[in-house]
C-alpha cells in the first residue's frame, strides 16, 4: 500500500488526535460488515464524519435501514445487501468486521472477510467479545486470561464462535501476513440498540418506558460493566488506526449488579417502576469487568461516559421507536 497521510481533524474523537483521512492522496476506503446494526451504524457515522468512503455490508438480519437512512444520498456512502457467509469481491483499505450471524455461520463470515483482506491487502478488525472469557475465574479480566467457557452450554455457540473467529484472525495474521486487529467488546448500550433482543439494558429501558416491571433474572447480584456506544466506536477506530494487533478489552470498568442497574434506570426514567424476579438462564456469568490498562497504555483510549450520563442519552430514541411501534399496531 501507499503512504498513509495523517490529517488532523478537529473534534469528536477526544484523545485520538490524528485520524487517517486517506492513503497516498486519495480517501481511505472502509468496509463495515454489520454496519446497519447498533454499533456498526454509530461507527459508520464516525467514519463518514471524518471523511472516509464507507461501504456497509449487511443482510438486515438484526440491523435496520433506519439506522443509516440519514446517509442515503451521500456519495461517500454505499450500502450492499449481502450475507457475509457468501464470498464477495471489493477493493478497500480497511475492513471492520461486525456482522455476527448466530454462529456457527459466524465463523464462515469471518473466514470470507479474512480471505478478502488477504487478497486485497486490507487491514482487518474483528469485533470479538468479553464472552470469550466465559464465566470468568479471574476478576477483573485481563487480555491474558484464557477464559472459562462451557463448550456444550446454551451460550457456547456465540462464545465458541467468537473464540474460533479470534483463532482464524491470528492464523491469517501469522500464516498469510494479514494486518489484523482484535477488539474484545464488553456490554455496550446506546441509541439504536435492538429493542427486542433481550439484552438487559434494552429490556429495562423499554420496560420502564412501557410502564412494565423491570425483569431481573436470578437474584440480580450478578455484575456487568456497561459502556456507552460512542466510547466503543472511538476505541475501535483507535485500534484499527494504531499499530497494535491486540486483543484489547474495550469496555467501561464501572461495575454494576443488575439490581443497581435497575435502580439507575428507575432514577433516569420512572422512579415508580417495579421489579419482577425471573429465573436466570443457564451458564450466566456471575461477574464481568474489564481491565483496560492495556488499551489505556497502547491505544491511549479510555471510556468517558459513565452509566448515569449515558443512559439518558438513549431514552428519547427508545421512546420514539416504542411510540412508532404502538402506532403501527393501531394503538
Ligand atoms: P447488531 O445485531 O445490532 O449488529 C449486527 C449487524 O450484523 C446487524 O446489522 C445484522 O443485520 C448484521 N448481520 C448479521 N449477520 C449477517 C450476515 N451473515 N451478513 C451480513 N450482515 C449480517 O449487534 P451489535 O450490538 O451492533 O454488535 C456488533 C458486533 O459487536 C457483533 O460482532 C457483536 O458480537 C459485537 N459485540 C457487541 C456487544 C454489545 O454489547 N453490543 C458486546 C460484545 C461484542
Ligand atoms: N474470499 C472472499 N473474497 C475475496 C477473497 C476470498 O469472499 O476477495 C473468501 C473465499 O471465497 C474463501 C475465504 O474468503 O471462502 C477464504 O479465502 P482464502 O483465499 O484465504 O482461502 P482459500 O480460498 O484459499 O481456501
Ligand atoms: N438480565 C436481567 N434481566 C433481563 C435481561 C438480562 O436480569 O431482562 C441479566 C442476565 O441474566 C445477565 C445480565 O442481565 O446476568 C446481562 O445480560 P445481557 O444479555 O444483557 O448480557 P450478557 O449476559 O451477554 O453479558
Amino acid at each position: 500500500g501507499g503512504l498513509i497521510r495523517y490529517d488532523s481533524v478537529g473534534g469528536g474523537s477526544g484523545r485520538i488526535g490524528r485520524i487517517p483521512a486517506g492513503i497516498g492522496g486519495r480517501r481511505l476506503r472502509v468496509v463495515v460488515t454489520g454496519g446497519a446494526g447498533f454499533v456498526g451504524s454509530h461507527l459508520v457515522d464516525k467514519l463518514i464524519g471524518r471523511g472516509n468512503d464507507v461501504i456497509v455490508i449487511d443482510n438486515f438480519f438484526t440491523g435496520r435501514k433506519e439506522n443509516l437512512v440519514h446517509l442515503f444520498g451521500n456519495p461517500r456512502f454505499e450500502l450492499i445487501r449481502h450475507d457475509v457467509v457468501e464470498p464477495i469481491l471489493l477493493e478497500v483499505d480497511q475492513i471492520y468486521h461486525l456482522a455476527c450471524p448466530a454462529s456457527p455461520t459466524n465463523v464462515m463470515g469471518t473466514l470470507n472477510m479474512l480471505g478478502l483482506a488477504k487478497r486485497i491487502g486490507a487491514r482487518f478488525l474483528l469485533t470479538s467479545t468479553s464472552e470469550v472469557y466465559g464465566d470468568p475465574l479471574e476478576h477483573p479480566q485481563k487480555e491474558t486470561y484464557w477464559g472459562n467457557v462451557n463448550p456444550i452450554g446454551e451460550r457456547s455457540c456465540y462464545d465458541e464462535g467468537k473464540r474460533t473467529a479470534e483463532t482464524l484472525t491470528m492464523d491469517y495474521h501469522r500464516g498469510a501476513g494479514v494486518e489484523v486487529r482484535i477488539a474484545r467488546i464488553f456490554n455496550t448500550y446506546g441509541p439504536r440498540m435492538c429493542l427486542d433482543d433481550g439484552r438487559v439494558v434494552s429490556n429495562f429501558v423499554a420496560q420502564a418506558i412501557r410502564k412494565q416491571p423491570l425483569t431481573v433474572y436470578g437474584d440480580g447480584k450478578q455484575t456487568r460493566s456497561f459502556q456507552y456506544v460512542s466510547d466503543l466506536v472511538n476505541g475501535l477506530a483507535a485500534l484499527m488506526d494504531g499499530e497494535h494487533v491486540g486483543p484489547f478489552n474495550l469496555g467501561n470498568p464501572g461495575e454494576f449488579t443488575m439490581l443497581e442497574l435497575a435502580q439507575v434506570v428507575k432514577e433516569t426514567i420512572d422512579s415508580s417502576a417495579t421489579i419482577e424476579y425471573r429465573a436466570n438462564t443457564a451458564d450466566d456469568p456471575h461477574m464481568r469487568k474489564p481491565d483496560i490498562s492495556k488499551a489505556k497504555e497502547l491505544l491511549n483510549w479510555e471510556p468517558k461516559v459513565p452509566l448515569r450520563e449515558g443512559l439518558p442519552l438513549m431514552v428519547s430514541d427508545f421512546r420514539n421507536r416504542i411510540l412508532n411501534e404502538d402506532e403501527g399496531k393501531g394503538m
